[in-house]
């Protein structure tokens, strides 16, 4: 079965219903669509909220634009001093080497940038003058494969790519991002997992993955090949409204990933995407799951909840607060919540034990 990338297609695939395929192809005209047959099978077409489905079949919600949405609202632009680098942070930088993906996501945040109408993977020249950019600034402590999906590339390509990169001296981390082995897990081949994996400098690879039904068997073999070639595994997972906002979903999803040698690494506040409103939650309901992650799960499975300031101003962690300061000079402390809610002095006042 071919990826699905039309209206028509979606609705003779019956993952919706003819009377939408005129939204459908009015979203596809305006945002990339492509429903690789791995996530398609997935979807269960009696669930009208399947989350699967909320991710990836076009809606027409995505026509509405709210006047906060920005169409790049993490500012990649603002910090990009070369075609393909984005350099935000001192020590770390972005290298987008296409704007393809495997499959495009409803709420994806580079939106307006990713897709086969946005431009053709990076050229030899833009490569290289990236390449030039990363060696002369020597402050550049880890580069970053993102996109698009870099795994959408021909093990050829990626491993000359990542050559170069382990050849800078300065450069000592690389890491990849993204959704391929969900995606398209058979494209995790032993050559393309050997393409990745470069002598000396360690690689890590941060899979997107936001509700435990995308690892399935072909992902969680995908996601072994990597772990046990030696690529250290990270879940990025967005907090998406009727995905994975519950703590059952978001709890299973967390420990399934620590399963498969995935740790947690950040759970992203949705971003403020054109036309993804219907996606989105309010920070509240983040907090709030983040709460009933702590304690009932290991610390394993415990993410980093963050929002990208929009603007381009970076990553801040925005989960729950359990540490307050009280008292004033000398009588000056701490009370500290634990995992059922009850709170603590901290340093504990002689004989005492909570506040
Ligand atoms: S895989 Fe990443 S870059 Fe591609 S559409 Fe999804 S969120 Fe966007």
């Amino acid at each position: 079965m071919p990826t699905l990338r039309t209206g028509k297609q979606i609705c003779d695939r019956g993952l919706a219903s003819s009377e939408k395929r005129a939204a459908l192809d009015a979203v596809a005209a305006r945002y990339a669509v492509a429903l690789p047959p791995a996530l398609a099978d997935l979807i269960d077409q009696n669930d009208p909220h399947d989350p699967i489905a909320r991710q990836f079949v076009p809606d027409a919600a995505e026509l509405d634009h709210r006047p906060e949405e920005l169409s790049d609202p993490i500012g990649d632009d603002a910090h990009s001093p070369v075609e393909g680098i984005v350099h935000r942070y001192p020590d770390r930088v972005l290298l987008k080497l296409t704007p393809i993906c495997a499959v495009y996501c409803r709420f994806c945040f580079r939106r307006e940038m990713v897709g086969p109408e946005k431009g053709k993977a990076m050229s030899a020249e833009a490569l290289m003058h990236a390449l030039d950019y990363i060696r002369s600034h020597r402050q550049i402590w880890e580069v970053i494969l993102t996109g698009g999906d870099p795994l959408v590339l021909s093990a050829r390509r990626l491993r000359a790519v990542m050559k170069q990169l382990a050849a800078i001296e300065h450069v000592k981390v690389l890491r990849i991002h993204t959704r391929v082995p969900v995606a398209e897990p058979a494209r995790l081949t032993a050559e393309l997992v050997r393409a990745i994996k470069v002598k000396g400098k360690p690689t890590y690879v941060a899979l997107h993955i936001n509700h435990p039904r995308e690892l399935t068997q072909a992902a969680r073999a995908a996601c072994a090949r990597m772990a046990d070639a030696g690529l250290v595994l990270l879940g990025q997972s967005v907090l998406l409204a009727g995905v994975n906002d519950t703590p059952e979903v978001l709890g299973d999803l967390m420990r399934v990933l620590v399963e498969c040698r995935i740790k947690p690494y950040y759970l992203h506040h949705g971003d403020l995407a054109p036309g993804t409103a219907h996606l989105r939650t309010d920070i509240a309901t983040g907090q709030n799951l983040m709460r009933a992650l702590r304690g009932r799960l290991s610390g394993l499975c415990q993410p980093t909840y963050v929002l990208d300031i929009p603007g381009g101003h970076g990553k801040s962690p925005i989960g729950p607060d359990y540490l307050a300061r009280t008292g004033s000079n000398g009588a000056a402390h701490f009370v500290v919540e634990d995992f059922n809610g009850r709170r603590h002095r901290y340093p504990p006042t002689a004989g005492a034990r909570g506040a």
